[in-house]
């Protein structure tokens, strides 16, 4: 089998596990317990949050591990939002750009739904980019969060993120990115890309499922979500995932490591595929920016097939990969990424998106290029019969 859906989850890498491993069993400790048993936990965990602050050139006290991405993004655009109307009832209106994950899109609409806010959309390009033009028209003084992600998740166009982040505060507006798919293949330094908030997912870097981290910059007011017991400085209650939180320093620690080459060397294969399938299959269009996009995913519509036949057909021929989301799968439901793109219904239908992770080699997407030729003939001649 070729995996290219890595942008959907990775495997938990070995280094990962090992390094969990021992607060998974000996070492299992609860971090609030006094004896040795919970100070060798509490010391692991606090161990991990100087990692991750290390891999994103923040303080350690700025970090409140989560239960991944979603959960992430939740406490940012929500805990933001009430904190800030807490302290300013003027502050009504939450932007967001149009082409968010549902974590952060679903939290906005909550918030109007229940707590009275507005949300506010900023549009993107055909290249699904929000130009700082755009986004800096949908700014308005009573706006208490604004959101963009760093890299999308279907099209993988990358976001002006510090560009955006400044015009934010220019305005005094706190500005959160949802880091999950960047982590990895970007700099993640919060310092230099001038966020307040950032989220990442441990899932897309070789750590398992179920855990993440929210940056909050310290001046950032931020209500908590989850009430209870105090944990995480009294921003996320429950007893801390201490293995998990080791598993993601472990693997945040790994991506930052020889990062910019292994973006290049990426992008380079990256580029060498998206030629070979758009040299291969007819009518093809590569969505998404040609070159502010992320190393690892190539994306495309296939006009005349449908995306889900063509996973199908890729699969039989050992291509594993995705028409745009893995929230998304199985629906044939055109993306609103594309759609907010510009991109018709029937064409956005049409959508796959190949997602690699650093093991990927030449030789593969050869192959694989090869097997989108075949399935996207073999669907649109079915198409036509
Ligand atoms: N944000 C983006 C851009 C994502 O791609 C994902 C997952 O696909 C998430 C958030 C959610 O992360 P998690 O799966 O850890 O909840």
């Amino acid at each position: 089998m070729i995996f290219l859906d890595a942008a959907a989850t990775t495997p938990v890498r070995r280094e990962v596990l090992e390094a969990m491993w021992p607060y998974l069993t000996g070492e299992f400790g609860n971090p609030s317990s006094h004896h040795s048993l919970g100070e060798s936990a509490a010391a692991a965990l606090a161990g991990a949050r100087a990692s991750v602050a290390r891999a994103l050139g923040c303080r350690p006290g700025e970090l409140t591990f989560t239960s991944g991405g979603t959960e992430a993004d939740n406490l940012a655009i929500k805990g933001i939002a009430l904190a800030r109307q807490a302290a300013d009832p003027r502050l009504k209106r939450i932007l967001i750009s149009a082409i968010e994950h549902p974590a952060v899109e679903e939290s906005a609409r909550y918030l109007e739904r229940f707590h009275g806010f507005t949300v506010d959309v900023a549009p993107v390009d055909g290249t699904g980019l929000v130009t700082p033009e755009a986004f800096a028209g949908c700014l308005h003084p009573g706006t208490a969060v604004a959101s963009v992600m760093y890299a999308n998740n279907e099209v993988g166009t990358v976001q002006p993120v510090a560009a955006l982040a400044a015009l934010a505060h220019g305005l005094d507006i706190p500005f959160h990115t949802d880091a999950v798919q960047a982590a990895g293949w970007l700099p993640l330094d919060t310092k230099a890309l001038g966020v307040d908030a950032m989220s990442i997912s441990g899932h897309k870097l070789g750590a398992p499922k179920g855990c993440g981290v929210l940056f909050v910059r310290s001046r950032t007011r931020l209500e908590p979500l989850l009430h209870g017991g105090g944990q995480e400085r009294g921003r996320r209650s429950g007893t801390e995932n201490v293995a998990a939180a080791v598993g993601l320093a472990t693997a945040l620690t790994m991506a930052k490591a020889g990062q910019p080459e292994r973006s290049g060397h990426v992008a380079a294969l990256r580029d060498g595929f998206i030629a070979a399938v758009l040299a291969g299959v007819p009518g093809a269009v590569r969505t998404g920016h040609c070159s502010e996009r992320l190393p690892s995913v190539a994306s495309f519509c296939f006009p005349g097939t449908s995306g889900e036949s063509v996973l199908l057909d890729l699969e039989r021929q050992g291509v594993v990969c995705s028409s745009g989301s893995a929230c998304a799968a199985g629906s044939d439901a055109p993306s609103p990424v594309l759609t907010a793109m510009g991109f018709p219904d029937a064409v956005a239908q049409t959508a796959v998106r190949f997602s690699f992770d650093a093991t990927v080699t030449a030789g593969d997407l050869a192959t694989a290029a090869e097997a989108v030729a075949r399935a996207v003939a073999g669907v649109r001649s079915l198409g036509s019969a």
